[in-house]
């Protein structure tokens, strides 16, 4: 049992966590989710980041299937910046409307189907609790909760992973050059994407992006922070 799924959007925090799984368990999977998203060019990179993965160390050996899910009907049930066409603001209640309600739970419980139906006891996603923006679906309770409620619903013991919780995108970038130096940190520059506006014109040295959304900033900053220590 010493597998593992991952969610995996294309962007740079799920990338570093599909790195981290392929250092730790023989074999991994990767799963991700169509929910008509604006910043569709995520997942067009995915496969190839996935395979730039494979040719480091031993990672194209424990790569396995990759398993893409059609979550329309989340993108047609939410009105946020991600899915719709409307500019990123704060809303009353405290969150971004980038929040797209319950999209991680659907994500997880979508997940936990796929991993059963192949035997897979690990389940790794990026969430984080320390540099965004307070989503409360990323949050460590809620992902011990929806490992209780999945465990509890399924008669299963998946194993929910949460690498990034507890650390910031400066630490992100870290992980990913412990776990893959400086060939992962090229891969993850270059070929990940994590704007929000989905802009892959614009270069920088920490990726490509629109550079003022919020996503590219909080990218923006970390590598700086990394290049600085
Ligand atoms: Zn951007």
């Amino acid at each position: 049992m010493n597998n593992a799924l991952v969610l995996f959007s294309g962007g740079q925090d799920s990338t570093t966590c599909l790195a981290w799984a392929l250092s730790r368990f023989d074999h991994v999977e990767t799963i991700g989710f169509d929910y008509g998203q604006r910043h569709r060019i995520e997942l067009d990179v995915r496969p190839t980041v996935l395979a730039g993965l494979r040719k480091i160390a031993d990672w194209g050996s424990k790569l396995g299937d990759d398993h893409m899910i059609d979550l329309a009907v989340l993108g047609q049930i939410s009105q946020t910046a991600l899915t719709q066409n409307v500019a990123i603001a704060m809303q009353d209640n405290g969150l971004p409307n980038t929040f797209v309600p319950g999209r991680n739970l659907i994500f997880m419980n979508f997940s936990a189907a796929v991993a059963y139906r192949r035997g897979i006891k690990n389940i790794i996603t990026g969430v984080c609790e320390t540099d965004f923006s307070g989503y409360p679906d990323c949050r460590d309770d809620t992902m011990k909760a929806v490992q209780i409620a999945l465990n509890l619903g399924t008669e299963s013991r998946f194993v929910i992973h949460t690498p990034l919780m507890w650390i910031d995108k400066a630490q992100t970038w870290e992980l990913a050059e412990e776990l893959g130096q400086t060939a992962l940190v090229d891969l993850i520059r270059e070929d990940t994407h994590t704007c929000y506006n989905g802009d892959r014109t614009h270069s920088h040295d920490w990726g490509f992006g629109c550079g003022t959304c919020p996503a590219c900033e909080l990218r923006a900053q970390g590598y700086a922070r990394f290049i600085a220590d």
